[in-house]
């Protein structure tokens, strides 16, 4: 299939280019960008962009897609097919399923699962450590050669200091990225941000130190072993500090926040509302400031959705006893043209850097570009034309986000996947 996107905004980071042009698509990839006269006479599909945003497709490297074993949640048909509603057009899934993703057979499941029923490209991410239980290594080089792009026990932290160590060296040898869930369990545990707001409501509070007291052992880890780290949703004014400090002293370190944690603050949970508990916790307009200011200053690499399905009867229960998570793959990209662009924090080329080339960067996949022979996978919006979030109408499993009724911008209008239009002027198109 030849397809033709005509006269639109094309951004894309990694070439920089941001400027009205064209992009012929040729048999699934990128053929070039640019202004062609030749294609006159050619027959091929016509996407008129006029008035709109044309980039990389979104990359989203923290996505719980629960399959195998949580389908009841999500499964990998409807997370991906919720992606690409959102424009995301890779994910990478973590590993906490049920068997815990920890060697080959889960891997090449997921993979082949994935190519059988996936709207978007999936990338799986395997254990750190065998069951996520965090006393024995998983078998790393296997899950790498399997396709594992990175290891992670998130959900959990890898509490043990040696194990971290040894984790960050072996990966390097497959080259394969830690992720670290940034918890310190004796400090972590309650129902949400500690503080006034926690006080008020009667709620048991995690300290901001459960998070930066691990982020903090993660880079001097890294420092002492020359080794890489990414550390997962930050959440705290404190944690973006400790990073941008390590990475001026040449540590590597890379980060990602959540759309939650720049969009939403403690006072969420107000009224017991489950849809705005989870881990980390929502904290406070400081953090959310230290946030933005990360994110512009470059301390922040990427903006993942850490979309985590649950079913009602998990989230419609008393706070205390509710899950941790909120689904976010289809206001992702909403609430960061919103809280973020709109507001001069980023320009649309970082936003589309922190959700789409970073991401790739870190992982290593050849996605989060339009450079010519890639394969096509692009997002097509209008950054002005607002759209109001209605729970029930997402595509994921899970209803559980604390954005119903609120106003965003830029839902993807076209969505191609691979040269193949899967979102047509906003709808599915199989
Ligand atoms: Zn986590």
């Amino acid at each position: 299939m030849k397809i033709l996107i005509k006269n639109g905004h094309v951004i894309d980071p990694a070439n920089g280019i941001d400027e009205i042009t064209d992009i012929f698509i040729d048999n699934g990839e990128i053929s070039e960008v640019g202004v062609d006269p030749d294609l006159n006479g050619v027959e091929m599909e016509v996407i008129d962009a006029s008035g709109k945003i044309v980039a990389p497709g979104l990359v989203d490297m923290h996505v719980h897609l629960r399959e195998p074993g949580q389908e009841y949640k999500e499964d990998i048909e409807t997370g991906t097919r919720a992606a690409v509603y959102g424009g995301v057009t890779s994910v990478a899934c973590m590993p906490n399923t049920s068997p815990v993703c920890d060697n080959e057979a889960v891997v090449t499941y997921i993979k082949s699962r994935a190519a059988e029923v996936g709207y978007a490209n999936v990338y799986p991410i395997g254990a750190v450590s065998k069951g996520q239980e965090g006393k024995y290594l998983a078998e790393i080089g296997e899950m790498a050669f399997a396709g594992a792009v990175a290891v992670s026990d998130d959900g959990h932290p890898v509490e043990n200091s040696g194990l971290m160590r040894r984790a960050i060296e072996y990966s390097e040898m497959f080259d394969v990225v830690v992720i670290s869930h940034c918890e310190d369990m004796a400090l972590g545990e309650g129902d949400m941000n500690e503080g006034a707001v926690a006080t008020e409501l009667g709620l048991r509070g995690i300290s901001r130190a459960a998070e930066e007291v691990m982020v903090a052992r993660d880079a001097i880890v890294a420092e002492a072993i020359g080794g890489r780290v990414h550390i997962a949703h930050i959440s705290t004014k404190g944690s973006v500090d400790i990073i941008r400090r390590a990475k001026a002293r040449g540590v590597r370190i890379t980060c990602e926040t959540c759309p939650h944690y720049f969009a939403l603050t403690e006072d969420a949970c107000r009224g017991y509302n489950t849809n705005a508990k989870m881990n980390p916790p929502l904290r406070t307009a400081e953090d959310v400031e230290a946030i933005k200011e990360g994110l512009k200053d470059g301390t922040i690499d990427c903006i993942v959705t850490d979309h985590a399905p649950h079913h009602p009867d998990e989230k419609e229960c008393e706070f205390g006893l509710a899950k941790n998570g909120i689904i976010g793959l289809e206001t992702s990209l909403g609430l960061g043209i919103k809280c973020l662009v709109k507001t001069g924090v980023l320009t649309m080329s970082q936003l589309i850097e922190k959700m789409s080339l970073n991401p790739s960067r870190i992982l290593g996949i050849s996605k989060g570009t339009l450079s010519a022979k890639h394969a096509a996978d692009i997002v097509i919006f209008d950054p002005d034309k607002p759209w109001t979030v209605d729970i029930s109408k997402l595509h994921s499993k899970g209803k559980n986000s604390p954005y119903d009724g609120f106003e965003l911008y830029g839902k993807p209008e076209y969505v191609i996947v691979g040269g193949e239009i899967v979102i047509n002027q906003g709808e599915l198109m199989k």
